[in-house]
């Protein structure tokens, strides 16, 4: 039974740290407090959230190579860019764009009658729950921003609707829709609000990936 132990740190783009921990346990991860006990259900790492968490941070073009690697160990990039009918430089790049978020580690290793190094890649499986985590901390943290802005401003528009500016920007364009010339008005903004406020309610109870 492989158990691995990740705690990290979040650095939230708004400079907002957050403590997680999570345990994984072959395929499946519990959240735990600093004590190591378990604060959530344990859940599976599905196919799914693998495929989300390297379609939002990598792009889906890399989705093939994590499920390549998913099982194995230390394989050569020649061989999965031959496995997989890509192109090596393609290949690497995709694998050290993987390596930026840690879902993928590597070794180097020389080859003993070529004299070159290689580098040899695993996935780390371990990484996917905490990379959701912190995907869906970020978005929370986004929303609140906005929702922010938002309660703390008036905004102005067009009855085109070209663009959308807070009211002291709106004054200096003498309330003109620089794209369109006509007169801007306020917008009521509490459907905005209201939309922003249940997205940040729906990803707050999201326990589950
Ligand atoms: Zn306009």
């Amino acid at each position: 039974m492989i158990e691995t132990d990740v705690r990290k740190f979040f650095m939230l783009e708004e400079g907002v740290q957050v403590d997680r921990h999570v345990r994984v346990i072959e395929n499946a991860f519990v959240f735990t407090n600093d004590k190591g006990e378990a604060v959530s259900k344990r859940q599976r790492i599905t196919e799914e959230l693998i495929k989300n968490v390297v379609s939002e941070l990598v792009g889906e073009e890399a989705i093939p190579i994590v499920f390549y690697l998913r099982g194995k160990k230390q394989i050569s990039e020649f061989i999965i860019a031959e496995e997989l009918d890509l192109e090596i430089h393609f290949t690497r790049n995709l694998l050290y764009r993987l390596l930026e978020f840690n879902i993928v580690s590597f070794i180097r290793k020389k080859d003993r009658i070529k004299g070159w190094y290689i580098c040899y890649w695993d996935f780390n499986e371990h990484m996917v729950p905490y990379l959701a985590e912190k995907m869906r901390l970020s978005k929370i943290a986004r929303l609140k921003d906005r929702l922010d802005k938002e309660q703390k401003f008036d905004f102005y528009m067009c009855r085109n609707a070209c663009t959308r500016m807070p009211f002291e920007k709106s004054m200096e364009f003498n309330f003109k829709c620089p794209e369109c010339g006509e007169l801007m008005h306020e917008q009521d903004n509490a459907r905005t609000k209201e939309f922003i406020q249940t997205q940040i309610r729906e990803l707050e109870n999201k326990k589950e990936f």
